[in-house]
């Protein structure tokens, strides 16, 4: 029998996708990379995963796991010409068990996150990571990029919020690491491994995580400022009036908003013209356990010291729930908006909070001189030190400029970037964008760790090979 025809004896015939019906799963969101596989397969169970797996592993097939492919790296697509299968994991959506005195779910893979999300939101509990692309990403995305998103700042990236993992490994056996404990020290932590391994370690096909009770007062603001060091010192100000009770705080440059008001009009500045003009902008919110006219009243606090020591310009308080969503709304419209503009350079860096500012003024002046017209739109999670430093087409350097210059522009950023101590990916992985990037960065010594434990757990490299390492 082909290898197809026993995926098909497997899975039955309706969930292998081929042809046109494969298309859409062979291209990444951003249309930057194409692929071509045998097939694609949608198993709904573990068993399905672990005996596709091993298949695969008979036959020297090489597997791509996709969940909600929004990944932003190329992670997801196979490459060009690759023996390949994508196993898409949109049929394995079941939450397994809800345990609220435990406060943990465990959820399936292909569950996507919005849908979690709610369904933690419905039974009184907060699952609180949170993306712009949650409506169509994946758990099991989530997990393998190791996602940070907007609120890692008080609950932490998706690693910390895994207490389990239910993993096929290479050789299509099924690690159930299931266990949902919040201590456990007996030897190498194998969850911490597979979280954040982009596929190229096992399959993640199912979860326990972390849940939190739901807070009972959430307050949402958006500030104008005049320049990006005065963001850092609100921050420092909200931290220490506000502690843990500060849950995100996304710092904006003024012409990222102004794209995102004109790609999409429906979506409006909510300031009068002058402080609509600003350089900088940040999205805050806070939230408590308190009811919503104390917390009200911690952020008129923390609103009237700001604008005494003259850290924002103007501010914009939510009303309404509506009102909180629509601000959320302009924030995660501007990747969007960004690709509206063409294809440019998404540069995912972390850096000590510290240093955030002065790396934009010093980066932004460097590329400005060698790249004259260069257009730089950046945006992201200040609280986390993790800033999505774009580089967007503009009239004066468009997209064809840039693509022509593209290796030069991610040395440029990525070497100061790392001459500082900082990160040239912050949350969205390696994938195949930033693979040839990693061995620049990364000491032979880390190299060969990584090398060792990919061999030690995919001997035959049949787990999304090409991608990572
Ligand atoms: C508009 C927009 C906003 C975004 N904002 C953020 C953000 O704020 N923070 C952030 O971290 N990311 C962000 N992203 C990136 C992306 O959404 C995340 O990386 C997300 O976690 C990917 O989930 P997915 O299900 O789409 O994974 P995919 O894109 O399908 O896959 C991503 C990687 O994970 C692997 N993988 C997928 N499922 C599994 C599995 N079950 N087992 C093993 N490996 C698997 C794939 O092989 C690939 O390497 C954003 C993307 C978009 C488009």
């Amino acid at each position: 029998m082909d290898v197809l025809a026993e995926f098909r004896a497997l899975l039955g015939s309706a969930h292998i996708l081929t042809g046109n019906d494969a298309a859409p799963y062979l291209t990444d969101w951003r249309g930057l990379y194409c692929g071509s596989a045998l097939c694609v397969l949608r198993p709904a169970t573990t068993e399905e995963v672990a005996k596709i797996v091993g298949l695969c592993a008979d036959q020297d097939i090489a597997i791509v796991p996709q969940g909600g492919n929004t990944g932003l790296v190329g992670g997801a697509i196979p490459g060009e010409g690759q023996r390949a299968v994508v196993l898409s994991t949109t049929r394995m959506t079941t939450v397994r068990k809800f345990d609220p005195e435990s406060n943990t779910v465990t959820v399936e893979a292909g569950c996507i996150l919005q849908t979690l999300q709610d369904y933690c939101f419905e039974r009184g509990r907060l699952f609180p990571l949170s993306l712009g692309a949650e409506g169509s990403c994946t758990i099991g995305g989530n997990l393998a990029t190791n996602a940070g998103g907007s609120q890692v700042l008080r609950y932490g990236n998706a690693r910390d919020l895994t207490l389990g993992l239910e993993v096929v490994t290479a050789d299509g056996q099924v690690w159930d690491g299931l266990s949902g404990l919040r201590k456990d020290n007996t030897g190498y932590d194998l969850k911490s491994l597979f979280v954040g391994s982009e596929g190229t370690l096992g399959i993640i096909t199912a979860a326990t995580l972390k849940l939190f009770p739901l807070p009972r007062s959430k307050i949402t603001a958006l500030v104008a400022l005049a320049d990006l060091a005065r963001a850092v010192v609100l921050l420092c100000r909200t931290q220490a009036l506000l502690g843990s009770g500060l849950t995100a705080f996304e710092v904006m440059s003024g012409d990222c908003l102004r794209l995102v008001s004109n790609c999409f009009p429906n979506q409006r500045l909510p300031f009068e013209a002058g402080p609509a003009d600003a350089p900088w902008f940040v999205l805050f919110e806070l939230s408590s356990n308190e009811e919503q006219d104390r917390a009200q009243d911690s952020l008129e606090t923390l609103l009237s010291e700001a604008f005494e020591a003259e850290e924002i310009t103007d501010a914009v308080p939510a009303s309404s729930v509506e009102q909180a969503r629509a601000l959320w709304h302009l924030r995660e419209s501007i990747p969007l908006a960004q690709s509206e503009r063409g294809k440019g350079i998404k540069c995912d860096i972390a850096l000590p909070v510290s240093d955030i500012a002065a790396f934009v003024a010093e980066m932004g002046a460097e590329l400005s001189h060698v790249f004259p017209g260069v257009c730089v739109m950046p945006f992201g999670h200040l609280g986390d030190g993790n800033l999505h430093y774009n580089i967007v087409p503009s009239e004066a350097f468009g997209e064809d400029e840039i693509q022509a210059s593209h290796d030069r522009l991610y040395e440029m950023v990525h070497d100061a970037v790392h001459c500082r101590g900082g990160s040239i990916s912050a949350e969205h992985g390696i994938g195949q964008l930033k693979r040839h990037e990693l061995l620049r960065y990364k000491t032979p010594h880390e190299l060969s760790m990584f090398r060792a434990i990919k061999s030690a757990l995919d001997h035959s490299n049949i787990l999304n090979p090409g991608k990572l390492i």
